[in-house]
């Protein structure tokens, strides 16, 4: 299905993030959080490719493939187009349609040592518009509530953000972000340019510094103080420092859903334990707001 009637169909659209296992592991070992995750009935599966340079863009379309057909879950496949011609491009939205894959995820993509651009796609806007044009996929996009990283001016970047949905991106997912007020900021500004795509809120419930660190580095994300607090207080200890993480994550959902955001995003970093015990806390609240009690 394409997954922007879902927001047509719902107050509340909630979905996972999940990454191909490394090319040295064999695909299998995904099988077991697929099937834990399938257990929290999400609305749809997204599925990372290269990111973090892992070299596991071959596994994209086909673990987006398995999420529809082995699991029923609708799927969204990412994809990248920094370092790709069009005629490669057009090669993997071939393999993508005959995978049965209905929904991409178009980004611009990162540099790095051994991805360099070839000059053929400088913006997801160019890729947006690429596979608008031959109409066989819903396209969704990125957005980035504290600005992206390259774009030291918020407002350029939101108009930068319209060229995305005018070229036909139908709903966007939000970078990672540990302080709400930049989210619902953001959301104004995406009001006064008259962006009318919804916005899903991208959660990453933190249960490691060093990762949180190594993200925050690359995407400019902030931490708060009172976040800090957290990961100074229990970096040592990793149940309590997992559990301070969920429930920091749980607040800042049970926030975002009360202010009524279109949908939340939840990167679950592969892990269905963080994912399940976020949905128990949440899930009557999710169903809640889905049965109209809680508008
Ligand atoms: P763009 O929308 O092209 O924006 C990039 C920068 O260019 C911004 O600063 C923007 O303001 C600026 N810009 C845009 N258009 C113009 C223009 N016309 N003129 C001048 N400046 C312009 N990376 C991966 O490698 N694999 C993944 O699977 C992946 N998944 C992601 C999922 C989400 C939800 C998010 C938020 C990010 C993901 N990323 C992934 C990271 C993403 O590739 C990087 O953040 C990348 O730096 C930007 O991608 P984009 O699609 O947002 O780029």
């Amino acid at each position: 299905m394409n997954i922007r009637e879902l927001f047509e169909e719902k107050n509340l659209v909630f979905s996972f993030e999940i990454f191909p296992p490394k090319v040295s592991s064999s695909v299998e070992t995904i099988y077991n959080t697929l099937e834990e995750l399938k257990d929290l009935t999400p609305d749809y599966i997204s599925v990372t490719y290269g990111a973090g340079g892992s070299l596991t863009e071959n596994r994209t379309c086909e673990l987006s493939s398995l999420v529809k057909s082995k699991y029923g879950i609708e799927s969204l496949a990412h994809l990248t187009c920094i370092n790709s011609t069009k005629e490669e491009i057009d090669f993997l939205l071939r393999d993508l349609k005959n995978a049965g894959i209905e929904n991409i995820l178009a980004l611009r993509g990162d540099m790095t040592s051994h991805k360099l651009s070839k000059g053929e796609f400088n913006y997801a806007s160019e890729l947006v518009n690429h596979i608008k044009r031959r109409g066989d996929f819903n396209i969704v996009g990125a957005c980035y509530p504290e600005g992206h990283i390259d774009c030291k001016d918020l407002d350029r970047d939101i108009l930068n953000l319209k060229l995305k949905e005018e070229a036909g991106a139908s709903h966007f997912i939000s970078q990672l972000f540990f302080d709400n007020n930049y989210f619902y900021d953001f959301l104004e500004k995406k009001e006064k340019y008259n962006i009318k795509s919804p916005i899903q809120a991208g959660i990453m419930p933190v249960i490691n510094k060093k990762q949180v660190e190594r993200i925050t580095s690359l995407c400019g994300t902030n931490i708060p103080k009172k976040f800090l607090k957290i990961m100074d207080r229990y970096e040592h200890n990793k149940e309590a420092l997992r559990d301070a993480g969920i429930a920091y994550a749980t607040e800042q959902m049970v926030d975002l859903i009360s202010s009524g955001v279109d949908g939340i995003h939840l990167y679950t970093m592969n892990n269905p334990y963080v994912a399940k015990r976020i949905n128990g806390s949440i899930s009557s609240i999710i169903n809640s707001v889905n049965n109209g009690n809680a508008i």
